[in-house]
């Protein structure tokens, strides 16, 4: 049976996409209208006078600064398990694991920090946990300080925040 072969042509091998200059041409027309639009109906851009407005359409899908759960009886969800730490692209997660004292026999962080500075806020850690023991639902979108350690979030400050959303605020064991 004769099949009949479409042959696709590969983008970026004429002479036009090798030297970029219709590409860029294109790219600067599109900027070009936006800015005549804007200019001529300025009322009709969305602007947000912040800080002194803050936004106010966060919605639950938003990844905002992390936070560490705790379960129904007030312990931590986590488990030290590093998978959060491991799907971590940009290495940000740092854990020391210690047994629980409680006669759980479970690990626990003993140390656990995010360091917001390297952080993407892509989400991978809140994917790969399987304790739903990290989440990034505390609406959070800004973190100010001086120094450096400013942005490291410690475990203390991980449990401290609450969610910002109407979701349960402890997580049943697993
Ligand atoms: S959001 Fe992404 S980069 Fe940030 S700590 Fe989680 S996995 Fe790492
Ligand atoms: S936050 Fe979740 S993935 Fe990370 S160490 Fe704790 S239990 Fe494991």
């Amino acid at each position: 049976m004769n099949k009949k072969i479409k042959t696709i042509q590969r983008h970026g091998k004429t002479f036009k996409d090798r030297i970029y200059i219709p590409a860029i041409i294109e790219g600067l027309k599109t900027t070009i209208k936006h800015l005549a639009h804007n200019v001529s109906d300025i009322n009709s851009v969305d602007v947000l006078e912040y800080p002194e407005e803050q936004p106010t359409d966060i919605t639950e899908r938003y990844r905002g600064l992390h936070r560490l759960t705790h379960r129904e009886d007030g312990t931590i969800s986590c488990v030290a398990c590093f998978m959060c730490a491991t799907a971590c692209p940009s290495a940000c997660i740092f854990i020391e694991a210690t047994q629980r004292e409680d006669g759980v026999d479970e690990k626990m962080p003993q140390k656990f920090s995010i360091d917001t500075l390297e952080c993407i806020f892509c989400g991978y850690c809140v994917e790969a946990c399987p304790c739903d023991a990290i989440r990034m639902d505390t609406g959070i979108f800004s973190l100010i300080g001086r120094e450096r350690e400013d942005f490291l979030l410690d475990k203390e400050k991980l449990l401290s925040f609450k969610g910002a959303f109407a979701q349960e605020d402890s997580i049943a064991r697993k």
